[in-house]
C-alpha cells in the first residue's frame, strides 16, 4: 500500500513530462498559441523561484539557478563554446541535481546556502578556466566512446554523459526510495527533462522550463500534503476532516477519541515517548473497521467518522478499537530520558518499558438535534466527558 502510494507520487510529474514530450514530438501548435511558447520558460522560472522562496525550498531555487545558467550559457556563447558547454554541462547538471536532493534544506542565507553558492561558483570557475586553457582536450576526452556500440554512437549525448546521467538518476531514485515525497519524486523526472534538454539542445529553454514547472508542481503538491496531513502520526489532519464533513451527507456517526492520562505518559517517560505512543495509537486508528475514517483532531485527540453508519452500527467497531488499543500495551525501547523522576525506579533504566495505554471514546450520530457538524462534535465531546468521568477506557454516547 505504502509502495503504491509512493509510486503514485511519480505519476503526476511523469504525466506532465509525457504531455510535454507529446507537445514536442507531435503537435503542430495552433498559430495563436505559438507566441506564448517562448514565455513558458520565463513563467516557469518565475513560479519556481517565487514558490521556492515562499515555501523555503532552497533545493528548488538552486536547481532553477543552475538550469538558467546553463540555458544562458548555451545561448550566449560562440559555436565552439556551445560545443564545449554541451560536453561539460550534461555532466555537471545531473551531479548537482543528485547533490541538491541529498543535501538537507537549511535555508538560503545560511552557512549551508553559502556553501552551495561556493560549490556552484567553484564549478563555474572550473568550467570557464578549462574553456580558456584546454577546451579542445576536454571536448575530445568527454566525447570519446567508452564502448563501441552502433546504438550508443547515434545518440546525441556522449557515453560519459549518459553514464553520469544514469548515476545521477540512481542517486535520485535511492533518495526517493528513502524519502518518498513529492519533491523527491519530481527530482527524478526533472533529470529526465534535463536529458531531453541536452538531447535537443536547440529546445533547451522549453525543456528547462518543463523541469522547473515539475518542481513548482511538486512544491504545491507537498504543501497540500502539509496542510491536510498530520506530520507526527501520518493521519489526515483536522482540515481534511472538515473537508469530509462538508461532503459526507446526512447519515454519519462521529467519534472523539482521547488518550487517557496522556499527560502522565509525557511526564513520566518524556515527550519523545509521548510522541511514539501517539504514533502507535494512530496506527490502531488507521486500521479501524467498519469503514471508519480516522483523523488527528489535535494534541492527543483523534476523530473517527463513519459515513453512512448510525450509532448502533458504528458502536461495535469503536468498542473493538478501544479493546485493541487497551490490549496492545506499548513497549518503549531504549530512551532513558524521563522528564521527571520516574514513578517506579528501575522501570525506565532497563531501556525497555511497557506502558498500558487506553483511550476514552465519545460518540454521537447525526440527527435532528445534532444537525450541523459543530453540534455533532460538541455532542461527541460531551459523551467523551462522560466516558472520562465514568472511569475512562470506555465508549460512551450522550
Ligand atoms: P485525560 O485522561 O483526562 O484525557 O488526561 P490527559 O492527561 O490525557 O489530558 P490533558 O488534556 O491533561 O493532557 C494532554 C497532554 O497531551 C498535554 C500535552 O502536553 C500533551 N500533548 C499534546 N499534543 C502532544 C504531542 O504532539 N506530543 C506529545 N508528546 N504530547 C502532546
Ligand atoms: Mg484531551
Ligand atoms: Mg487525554
Amino acid at each position: 500500500m505504502q509502495l503504491l502510494r509512493s509510486l503514485l507520487l511519480l505519476v503526476i510529474p511523469g504525466t506532465l513530462f509525457s504531455a510535454a514530450l507529446y507537445l514536442h514530438l507531435k503537435v503542430d501548435m495552433p498559430p495563436a498559441w505559438q507566441p506564448l511558447l517562448p514565455l513558458f520558460p520565463y513563467l516557469a522560472v518565475f513560479a519556481g523561484l517565487s514558490l521556492g522562496w515562499r515555501f523555503n525550498r532552497t533545493r528548488v531555487i538552486w536547481a532553477v539557478i543552475l538550469l538558467v545558467i546553463v540555458e544562458r550559457g548555451l545561448t550566449q556563447t560562440t559555436p565552439f563554446g556551445r560545443e564545449y558547454l554541451l560536453q561539460v554541462a550534461p555532466l555537471l547538471v545531473p551531479l548537482n541535481l543528485g547533490l541538491y536532493s541529498w543535501w538537507a534544506e537549511r535555508g538560503l542565507f545560511t552557512l549551508h546556502g553559502l556553501l552551495r553558492l561556493v560549490v556552484l561558483l567553484v564549478q563555474l570557475g572550473g568550467v570557464v578556466w578549462l574553456y580558456f586553457t584546454r577546451a579542445g582536450d576536454v571536448i575530445a576526452w568527454l566525447g570519446r566512446p567508452l564502448f563501441s556500440s552502433p546504438f550508443l554512437d547515434q545518440a546525441p549525448l556522449s557515453q560519459i554523459t549518459m553514464l553520469t546521467m544514469a548515476l545521477g538518476m540512481v542517486a535520485l531514485l535511492v533518495r526517493f526510495y528513502k524519502k518518498p515525497e513529492a519533491l523527491e519524486g519530481s527530482f527524478c523526472w526533472v533529470l529526465v527533462s534535463v536529458v531531453a534538454a541536452f538531447w535537443w539542445p536547440e529546445h533547451f529553454a522549453f525543456w528547462g522550463g518543463v523541469a522547473v514547472f515539475l518542481l513548482t508542481i511538486a512544491i504545491i503538491e507537498s504543501s497540500f500534503k502539509m496542510a491536510f496531513n498530520d506530520e507526527l502520526t501520518g493521519l489526515p489532519a483536522r482540515r481534511a476532516m472538515n473537508e469530509l464533513l462538508l461532503k459526507v451527507g446526512r447519515h454519519y456517526t462521529f467519534a472523539m477519541v482521547d488518550v487517557d492520562h496522556f499527560k502522565k505518559v509525557n511526564d513520566v517517560h518524556g515527550h519523545d515517548v509521548g510522541d511514539q505512543v501517539l504514533r502507535m495509537v494512530a496506527t490502531c486508528l488507521r486500521r479501524v473497521t467498519g469503514g471508519g475514517r480516522a483523523y488527528r483532531y489535535g494534541g492527543e485527540e483523534f476523530a473517527v467518522i463513519f459515513p453512512n453508519k448510525n450509532l448502533e452500527r458504528a458502536l461495535p467497531h469503536l468498542e473493538e478499537l478501544r479493546e485493541t488499543i487497551a490490549r496492545a500495551g506499548f513497549i518503549i525501547r531504549g530512551r532513558k530520558r524521563p522528564k521527571n523522576k520516574p514513578e517506579k525506579k528501575g522501570k525506565n533504566n532497563s531501556g525497555k518499558a511497557k506502558i498500558q495505554v487506553t483511550v476514552s471514546i465519545g460518540v454521537a450520530t447525526r440527527n435532528d438535534r445534532n444537525s450541523t457538524s459543530e453540534q455533532l462534535i460538541k455532542a461527541a465531546d460531551q459523551a467523551l466527558y462522560k466516558a472520562k468521568k465514568g472511569g475512562r477506557n470506555q465508549v460512551c454516547t450522550v
